[in-house]
């Protein structure tokens, strides 16, 4: 490790180890810090992820997938059954791998990566200059034309360079998650279970990944957390809906939820994936966004670099490209999910039963949250906005 670099990115999840390989590719010198052993580790999530968007930020390697998905198959409150065909192809992803082979990849562009690098606080001058970590046990200080902060949910880049980052309870899901064997569910769909006693403010998942394998989660608005906790609502489920599962893994862990940060960019500083809060307000999902954002924002520090004036200024190029290419549609995602978090059981069951009288044909995304919104009509140019 140097004591200086030209970009210094915190973090070696999908936002941080794209970032560097983009960096890096522009041709800027890269250290990328993550403060767990080894990336990848532990994985605090259901893995879904939409062929289509992945595609446009890395090749797609074959064993990256654990399981092939055709289509969702809803579950209402009551108990009914809606299948719908998805026209895209989804993947369930084997996170140990793929976030591995991530910082792989940025490795092969020139980043230097390096475990056990917890990063303890910024070095500022007249703006941010560099990082200070504790690598191995060690304390250093590297100093940094850019950072880039892709530290995750629990994001402390952004607040030590004094930007607001506070998310109100309602605004995070807090997450149970257990990776379990026998699931008698079709492997080919990802399986939504709504209700107010299955996941009150959220829903629960069925990610499968293959031979009776699946990722069997829940996200319960923070609100409700605090009366009976996630992990809890996720037991009762598991023991009325499949008593016979072998549990494999058990994990906990939180979703931003909320508008978008409206600051993601300081001078010498770059937000991307989770940090600068760039999840899916309705489903939840980030990693696909994370990584779009992070292309952008990897590409941009290295011309900044390049230029020489890594001022707020040039750097404000990020969020602008970010915005035409998904970031202002996470603003009507964020009406969206507030809508759908007031719904009740009755109206899922309305939606359920307006769904099952539609030809499997037009049960199409546009058409499910059309179906929805029949209370609050004015959402559906919303909804026109964000899937035409
Ligand atoms: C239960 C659950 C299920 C989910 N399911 C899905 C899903 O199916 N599909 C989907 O698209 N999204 C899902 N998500 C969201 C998804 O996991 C995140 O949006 C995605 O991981 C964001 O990537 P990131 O790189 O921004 O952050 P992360 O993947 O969280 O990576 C951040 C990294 O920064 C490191 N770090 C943090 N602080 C420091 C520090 N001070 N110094 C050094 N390193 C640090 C962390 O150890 C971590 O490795 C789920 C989330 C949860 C909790």
């Amino acid at each position: 490790m140097n004591n200086r670099y030209d970009v210094v990115v915190v973090g070696a999840g999908p936002a941080g180890s794209t970032s560097a390989r983009f960096a890096a590719q522009s041709g800027a010198s890269v250290l990328l810090l993550e403060k767990d052993r080894e990336i990848g580790i532990p994985v605090r999530c259901a893995e879904g992820v939409g062929e289509k968007g992945l595609k446009t930020v890395v090749d797609i390697r074959p064993h990256w997938i654990k399981q092939k998905i055709v289509g969702v198959i809803f579950h209402s409150p009551s108990g009914k059954v809606v299948k719908v065909q998805s026209k895209e192809i989804g993947y369930v992803l084997d996170r140990k791998i793929f976030d591995y082979e991530l910082a792989q990849i940025a490795a092969e562009q020139g980043a230097h990566v390096a475990t056990k690098a917890n990063v303890l606080g910024l070095l500022k001058k007249e703006r941010v200059c560099g990082v200070v970590v504790d690598f191995l046990g060690e304390r250093k200080e590297i100093a940094a034309d850019i950072v880039i902060g892709a530290d995750g949910i629990e994001s402390r880049v952004g607040r030590w360079a004094g930007i607001k980052t506070h998310v109100a309870l309602y605004d995070i899901e807090t997450c149970a998650q257990v990776t379990a064997m026998n699931i008698p569910l079709e492997s080919d769909y990802c399986h939504f279970f709504f209700g107010k006693e299955i996941a009150p403010g959220g829903y629960l998942w069925v990610f499968p990944k293959g031979n009776g394998l699946a990722n069997v989660g829940l996200g319960i608005s923070g609100e409700f957390s605090k009366t009976k906790p996630a992990i809890r609502y996720l037991e009762e489920f598991l023991s009325t809906h499949f008593p016979a599962v072998a549990v494999l893994t058990t994990v906990a862990g939180g979703v931003t939820c909320a508008p978008p940060l409206k600051t993601i960019v300081e001078d010498g500083l770059l937000l991307v994936g989770d940090a600068a809060h760039q999840t899916n307000p309705v489903s939840g999902g980030g990693i696909v966004n994370a990584m779009v954002a992070a292309k952008i924002a990897g590409r941009i520090a290295g011309q900044a670099i390049k230029e020489n004036n890594v001022s707020k200024k040039r750097l404000m190029e990020y969020p602008r490209l970010w915005d035409d290419a998904e970031g202002k549609k996470l603003g009507i995602f964020y009406k969206l999910k507030k809508f759908i978090y007031d719904m009740t059981d009755n109206d899922l069951e309305k939606t359920a039963d307006l769904l099952l009288g539609m030809p499997m044909e037009k049960r199409t995304l546009v058409n499910i949250f059309k179906s929805a919104v029949v209370k609050q009509p004015s959402l559906i140019i919303d909804i026109l906005k964000v899937f035409t």
